[in-house]
């Protein structure tokens, strides 16, 4: 029997996360739609935003997806053998220190840089991405120096480029729209590609020949037109660990920052700050059981968070609850973006699929 990181079996794992595999694929047939003619990929670095790459990687794969991307080439590493065959872009590119691994493997480097171009050429060159800057002013290539003879004799799979502000109605965007046409104009390349999951949204224009969402296939509403299609995937599920009464008057956690108005029955569950369940849900989050909702109350501890029983819920120890995980809205509790509520997730919790 498999076992998680206690030895205990998965499904006996007090901390979980509940994965619906089928929202996820779902997701994702609603951006390769809304990509239009473009093909769909999908961004599964950061562990798959959280939830477990060789999982998200398995179900898209076999739903169709052909191109995925990662960060780094431990996180391809992590992969090969789980794509089905599909292609994965390293979107760091190659450091020196990176080229005997990046040698070996199927994928391919994002070079962004000069020095990046440089070394792959010099290694021997064969196909690889690249990556423009067009404003953002992060990674990537200047257009000016893309357009210098810099990349002659590269065999280019994908030229790429990221937007800056996709998520928001901004001139931005059209900007960098056309420094991208203006360039892809130039260098030759078997593909374009500029999308994210916002920019999937802003429309077809946008699309080029192959789109790379992340956070939407998650489960987080990039953009408006987004709420109502994108489903959510992701839902941490603890375990109460004790119930105790607190007369009024009490106080509850670190620093007594919650004090009992009246008599409270008052549940612990095992998930805290390490697990991603950060402090700014103290006082704000909730967890459900049943139809119950049950505040947070007090400080987040790093293992440990307390809840306050509604009068007439008859919870014990024992008893699994489902955390509030909501990404719109915790985002709007707790100031923290939906991207940092699910790569935050951390590694004590059994991650099951639902499909
Ligand atoms: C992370 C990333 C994406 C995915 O972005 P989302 O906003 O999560 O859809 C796409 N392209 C690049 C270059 C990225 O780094």
């Amino acid at each position: 029997m498999m076992t998680g990181l206690s030895g205990v079996a998965p499904g006996n794992s007090p901390l979980s996360l509940s994965l619906d595999g089928v929202a996820l694929v779902e997701n994702w047939r609603w951006l390769a739609r809304k990509s239009g003619g473009a093909a769909c990929g999908a961004a599964v670095k950061a562990d798959g935003y959280g939830l477990g790459a060789e999982g998200v990687v398995r179900r898209l794969s076999a739903a169709g997806c052909r191109d995925f991307f990662v960060a780094t080439w431990a996180e391809a590493a992590a992969l090969a053998g789980h794509t089905g065959g599909a292609r994965l872009a390293v979107l760091h590119g190659v450091r020196d220190a990176d080229m005997a691994l990046a040698r070996s493997m199927a994928a391919v480097p994002v070079l962004n840089s000069p020095e990046q171009v440089q070394r792959w050429k010099s290694s021997g060159g064969g196909e690889c991405d690249v990556m423009v800057d067009t404003g953002m002013n992060r990674l990537g290539l200047t257009p000016e120096e893309a357009t210098s003879g810099l990349l002659d004799g590269l065999a280019i799979g994908t030229l790429m480029s990221h937007l800056a502000s996709a998520d928001e109605d901004s001139a931005q965007n059209g900007e960098q729209l056309r420094a991208f046409r203006a360039v892809a104009d130039r260098v030759p390349a078997a593909r374009r590609s500029l999308a994210n999951s916002a920019a999937i949204c802003l429309g077809a224009d946008y699309g080029f020949d192959l789109t790379r969402p992340g956070l939407a296939l998650y489960g987080g509403i990039p953009r408006a037109e987004a709420a109502g299609w994108i489903r959510p995937v992701v839902t941490p599920q603890a375990e109460i660990l004790q119930v105790r009464n607190v007369p009024a008057g009490a106080c509850v956690g670190y620093n007594a920052t919650w004090q009992a108005q009246r008599d409270t029955r008052v549940a612990i569950i095992n998930l805290g700050y390490a697990d991603g369940y950060l402090r700014a849900f103290s006082d704000r989050g909730s967890a459900m059981l049943g139809d119950w909702s049950i505040p947070v109350i007090g400080r987040v501890s790093m293992d440990l968070v307390a809840l306050a029983l509604p009068d007439g819920c008859a919870a014990g120890e024992g008893d699994r609850v489902n955390i509030a995980y909501d990404l719109a809205e915790c985002a709007r509790l707790t100031g923290l973006s939906p991207y940092e509520l699910l790569t935050g997730l951390g590694q004590r919790y059994a991650r099951i699929w639902q499909d």
